[in-house]
C-alpha cells in the first residue's frame, strides 16, 4: 500500500527539521577552530590538542553533510512522487522502516543485503 498523503506530510515534517539541524550543526563545525599563535614550548602540546581537535570536527562534518545530502534526496522524492519506494528494487518501503529513518532509500530487505 502506497503512503497516503497525510503519511507523506508527517515524514516531510520530520525531513525538513531534520534538515534543519543538520543544516545548523554543520555551520557551527564549519567555524575555523582558533589556533594560538604563540610559539611558547608550553603550549605545544595544547596546540596538538586543537589540530587533533579540527581533525574530528572534519570527519564529524562530513558525516553530518552525508546525512544531509540523503535527506535532500529524500525530499527530492517527495516531490518527484517516489518517495518511499526501494531505489534497488522498487517494492514500497515499511512504514515502519521510514519511521525509524525517514531519510531511507532502500527497503528492508535491500538494507540487509547491502549490510547497512
Ligand atoms: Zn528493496
Amino acid at each position: 500500500m502506497a503512503l497516503n498523503k497525510k503519511q507523506i506530510k508527517f515524514f516531510e515534517g520530520k525531513l525538513v527539521a531534520e534538515k534543519e539541524e543538520l543544516e545548523k550543526q554543520i555551520k557551527e563545525l564549519s567555524v575555523p577552530p582558533v589556533f594560538s599563535s604563540e610559539k611558547n614550548r608550553f603550549q605545544e602540546e595544547e596546540k596538538a590538542d586543537e589540530i587533533e581537535e579540527a581533525g574530528s570536527r572534519l570527519s564529524a562534518g562530513e558525516v553530518l553533510r552525508h546525512n544531509l545530502s540523503d535527506i535532500k534526496n529524500a525530499l527530492q522524492k517527495m516531490k518527484k512522487g517516489n518517495y518511499g519506494i526501494c531505489e534497488k528494487c522498487g517494492v514500497l518501503i515499511s512504514f515502519k522502516v521510514l519511521k525509524t529513518e525517514p531519510a531511507s532509500i532502500f527497503c528492508q530487505k535491500c538494507k540487509r543485503e547491502k549490510g547497512d
